[in-house]
């Protein structure tokens, strides 16, 4: 039966330092909703166009655009996925088991509220790849020699409303895999090695 995982935290959990790792690993294909949706942005694509509004101001893209353009992929990936901020709402969980039947396993990144703080305030991402740079990287991607640079959400005020987004709309998703016994709660503090012998579980 092919592996389905999405990976679920709050924004600077590790999601997708961690998920790429894994999906590599695993030889699954891996999405990051939010590296996506950054490159629409990017591109001033329809899709980019769509969704700059809600990304400017920290909230959510509606299910109603995020849902039928993930499934269009999930739907090309028969071997096994995974996806990493998606879902994010129980309305995009429930629409994932429709596609991929309950198959689908949640690892859930637990860092406590200061700790994500302090990594957003130093996060840098490959504009190129949208990897994750580790601290003391220099000014450009190793795997791809792209620019490494700041998110632009990841300033203060932006950042609190995605975590007040995360709490009231995450955390209830979580819980749906939580009671179907689905889920599996990981601590993320520590170095990426020290996650990630975790996260293999
Ligand atoms: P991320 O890179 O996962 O932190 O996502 C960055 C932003 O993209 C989020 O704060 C949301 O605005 C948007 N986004 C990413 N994935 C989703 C999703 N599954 N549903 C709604 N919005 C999303």
């Amino acid at each position: 039966m092919a592996a389905h995982i999405v990976f679920l935290g709050p924004p600077a959990s590790g999601k997708g330092t961690q998920g790429r790792r894994l999906a590599e690993e695993r030889g699954l294909s891996y999405l990051s909703t939010g590296a996506l949706l950054r490159s629409a942005l990017r591109d001033q694509s329809p899709l980019g166009e769509q969704a700059r509004p809600y990304l400017d101001r920290g909230e959510f893209v509606p299910d109603e655009i995020m849902v039928p353009m993930v499934l269009e992929w999930t739907n090309s990936q028969a071997h096994g996925c995974l996806l990493d901020g998606f879902p994010r709402t129980v309305e995009q969980a429930k629409a994932l088991d429709e596609t991929l039947g309950e198959e689908v396993r949640a690892i859930v990144l637990h860092v406590p509220d200061d700790e994500l703080r302090r990594r957003v305030s130093c996060r840098l991402e490959c504009e190129n790849c949208h990897r994750v740079a580790t601290e003391g990287e220099g000014e450009n991607c190793p795997r791809c020699a792209g620019l490494l640079t700041a998110r632009a959400d990841d300033v203060a005020e932006n950042f609190e409303k995605r975590l007040l987004a995360f709490r009231k709309l995450v955390i209830p998703t979580i819980t749906y895999y939580c009671d179907q016994g689905r889920a599996r709660i990981v601590n993320g503090m520590g170095s990426p090695e020290e996650v990630y012998e975790r996260v293999q579980g």
